[in-house]
């Protein structure tokens, strides 16, 4: 029988694609029976990220391997309009459905699963009237993959017109974690009223069609979560889909043999003693306004302590990303010469994976990207919370409440995510000042993550015996297309 197949389908963006791909080179590399991989490439909306991706595709195919093929769907139209980002991935990729469809038809071998991204649960259609099995892959948490399982009783529980805000209950319940304050979900859940709530509850509801459900996560870091999941908690008793805890699935740059020159800040970091170092970054979109910008200045300027901060500048009207940040127009006068010595200010997109591997660094304040929150812990370091949208206040309240990885500041949802200077030197001294209790609690409980997290991935590990049993579910499984 002709090796099956795994076919993935990431959403376009580099950072659900790199992942995914990521997480198919491990399925191969830990199969004890032969698999391949069929990647199917949704041409990104906005062009100017297409060509990284494309270029991960050039070195991938160039890598010869030949064991990961990718098949680019012709291009669709996106929505033109929408109210969020969960309805907006959620209707293009349904628009690509029959696509979807007619490339999986087309394959000559078994497929072993159509594993779609974490809104994408429109296409299992595809995978439905194939009769092939239907598997969801999230780049995000376990506790995240718990919500939108619980999502539809949620929203069940719940009068018609109310917000989850307006609600007299002390929290939102999700099983294994404490009650979630509702200033904490994700943007997807903010306003009942509009489409994107209904396209959230949607996925959550499709996700118990799944053979299974992969999460880039580590048993031992949610296991009150997984372990809720498991006993139908998050879904009123109805036994859910299989969790595969396969994480953390990290994208390292492979090495080349020769020794590239070590990235400035990584050589200011050199010159830094041990721990001593916060880093400040917010993933590939975050940016700040000068006003906010001044109260992290002085924020760090009072805190006392050494600082590596990324600083990027406001998108161009019309796009998304950030630009490079200005630092003449971003900072108060003076700031950069105060701290000369024991303050970077890097205006671009950093080496955040090096930084955070680096000795001198002792605390990370993170805008909470589920990637960045794995690269912490991997590395041992603990984080105070800086959430901008999207999942990461829900992400962040883990951190604090169920991880006791980070410790906690105060940010001003209603306003922009705005933080003053002032609560941002209290969090940097708690996080940072080595007596403290705070600090001394966070920091050895990111050093047992760290442990966890190395030895889920070895021979053995909690991780790799997931791996191992998805492979196993995903060989049996495999069966050819019903055309
Ligand atoms: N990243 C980086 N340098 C930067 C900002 C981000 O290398 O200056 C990387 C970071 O290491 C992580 C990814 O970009 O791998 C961000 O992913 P995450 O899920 O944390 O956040 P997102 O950008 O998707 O909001």
């Amino acid at each position: 029988m002709a090796t099956p197949t795994v076919v993935l389908v990431p959403v376009w963006g580099i950072g659900h694609f790199v992942p995914m791909l990521e997480a198919g080179k491990r399925l191969l590399a830990r199969s004890a029976r032969p698999l391949t991989i069929t990647v199917l490439v949704m041409p990104e909306p906005m062009s100017k990220r297409a060509s990284e991706i494309a270029e991960h595709i050039r070195q991938e195919e160039a890598s010869g391997l030949g064991i990961i093929r990718f098949h680019h769907l012709p291009a669709v139209d996106p929505p033109t309009d929408h109210s969020g980002i969960e309805e907006y991935i959620s209707r293009y990729a349904q628009l690509y459905a029959p696509q979807v469809k007619a490339a999986v038809a087309a394959l000559t071998c078994p497929v072993a699963g159509v594993v779609v991204d974490i809104f994408c649960t429109t296409l299992f259609d595809a995978a439905h009237e194939l009769r092939v099995p239907a598997y969801v892959y999230l780049i995000t948490s376990a506790a995240m993959c718990a919500l939108l399982l619980r999502s539809p009783a949620l929203d069940e529980e719940l009068e018609a017109e109310v917000e989850f805000e307006e609600s007299e209950e002390g929290g939102v319940d999700v099983p294994g974690l404490p009650p979630v304050p509702a200033s904490c979900l994700p943007t997807g859940l903010e306003n009942r009223k509009i489409p994107t709530y209904k396209w959230f509850v949607y996925n959550g509801r499709r996700y118990m069609e799944a053979s299974g459900i992969v999460v880039n996560t580590v048993a031992e870091l949610e296991p009150r979560v997984l372990g809720a999941i498991a006993d139908g908690q998050c879904t009123r008793g109805t036994r859910a889909p299989s969790v595969y805890t396969i994480g953390p699935v990290i994208p390292f740059t492979p090495s080349t043999g020769e020794k590239a020159a070590a990235h400035e800040c990584v050589r200011w970091l050199d010159s830094q003693p041990p721990a001593s170092v916060v880093f400040l970054c917010f993933g590939g979109t975050g940016s700040f306004t000068a006003p906010q910008a001044h109260e992290i200045a002085h924020g760090l300027e009072r805190s006392g302590h050494r600082f590596l901060w990324v600083l990027r500048g406001q998108p161009e009207p019309g796009t998304k990303l950030p630009t490079d940040g200005n630092l003449v127009e971003l900072l108060p006068a003076g700031f950069l010469e105060e701290t000369k010595g024991r303050g970077l200010v890097w205006p671009a997109k950093a080496p955040q994976k090096e930084i955070l591997a680096h000795a001198a660094v002792g605390g990370f304040v993170t805008h909470c990207g589920w990637n960045s929150i794995l690269e912490s812990l991997w590395h041992g370091v603990p984080m105070v919370p800086w959430p901008l949208g999207a999942e990461q206040h829900y992400n962040a309240f883990t951190l604090v409440a169920d991880m006791g990885v980070a410790v906690p500041m105060e940010v001003d949802r209603k306003r922009n995510n705005f933080v003053g200077a002032g609560e941002l030197e209290r969090a940097l001294k708690a996080l940072m000042d080595d007596g403290g209790e705070a600090a001394r609690k966070v920091r050895e409980r990111a050093m047992e993550m760290k442990a966890a997290c190395r030895k889920a991935v070895e021979e053995g590990g909690s991780s790799s015996v997931e791996l191992q049993r998805l492979c196993e579910a995903l060989v049996v499984g495999a069966v050819l297309p019903t055309k």
